[in-house]
């Protein structure tokens, strides 16, 4: 089975303070972070960024194999397997064992990715955590999601917030925008600079990220056999009771009550998520 060396780098400055994770690319075809990253890291590295206190680690691409491959992974989904694996019988099982034990000797994680609809960016808050909360306030990203480990509770499922949070330790995912959107890039910029000034690794202020909504997502629509999702779109309204898909055996997947439509995701495999419905329960 392939294995591969997850490559870090870390700056230090030798000064008492918080120690930062930047994770890119845990979803191969999801290059934004890795390509912020590397931005930053050439920063460090030229002395344009310096650190002032604390230390910040950054793995640019956790998955390099479906980096390379451009695809999301290779055998199994490394944001749903993020845990210790004893006898690790997967290619990202083998990422896993690199990746947790940074997770877990950090005191915050950003995990970056990017998404396959169209529209803004968002980042997940899922544990009560103060550290957390407050660094979604000034991460600069509009829209803050809520709800989604009540979602996946029944899964089995780890992320890196599940792995964080088991750690003891803060984490947010940020999801920056479309796969292939230049304006990714500067999010997932914007997003770990904030980060770092918030924490005073890196000199610069924050402030509050005005206009900044919270929706809480309540209900994954799981596609469970072939059919066409109706024509929705990310952040849309739908109302109790309607059409949401239709599936080729004659069935409707139904709006349970009102709310948003999230992620919607047209192509879709029969298994995978076809879209998320939620509620606003803070206007922007
Ligand atoms: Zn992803």
């Amino acid at each position: 089975m392939q294995q591969d060396q997850v490559v870090s780098y870390s700056f230090d400055s030798g000064v008492v303070g918080a120690s930062v994770l930047i994770l890119g690319a845990i979803h191969g075809n999801e290059k934004c972070g890795s390509n912020a990253i590397e931005k930053i890291v050439a920063q460090f590295n030229d002395g344009t960024l310096k650190p002032l206190k604390g230390k910040v680690t950054f793995v640019p691409i956790c998955n390099p194999a479906a980096y390379k491959a451009h695809q999301r992974y290779m055998d199994v989904n490394l944001n749903r397997v993020m845990k210790l694996h004893d006898a690790p019988d997967n290619y990202e099982a083998h990422l896993a064992n690199q990746i947790v034990p940074l997770i877990a000797s950090h005191d915050f994680t950003l995990d970056l990715h990017s998404i396959h609809s169209k529209g803004a960016s968002f980042a997940f808050l899922d544990y009560p955590n103060k550290m957390a909360a407050d660094i979604c306030d000034v991460l600069g990203v509009k829209t803050i999601f809520t709800g989604w480990v009540e979602m996946y509770e029944d899964t089995g499922d780890m992320t890196t917030l599940d792995c964080a949070h088991k750690s003891g330790k803060a984490s947010v995912t940020v999801e920056c925008g479309q796969h292939e959107d230049p304006d990714s890039v500067k999010v997932a910029e914007e997003c770990i600079l904030n980060t770092l000034q918030y924490f005073g690794t890196i000199a610069g202020q924050v402030s509050k990220t005005a206009d900044c909504q919270t929706v809480h997502a309540k209900h994954r629509i799981v596609k469970s056999s072939e059919g066409a999702l109706r024509p929705l779109e990310h952040m849309s309204s739908v109302k109790s009771g309607e059409i949401i898909a239709d599936l080729d055996n004659g069935e409707k997947i139904i709006a349970p009550e009102d709310g948003v439509v999230l992620i919607p995701f047209k192509e879709a495999q029969v298994g995978d998520e076809w879209l998320y419905l939620g509620q606003i329960i803070k206007a922007a």
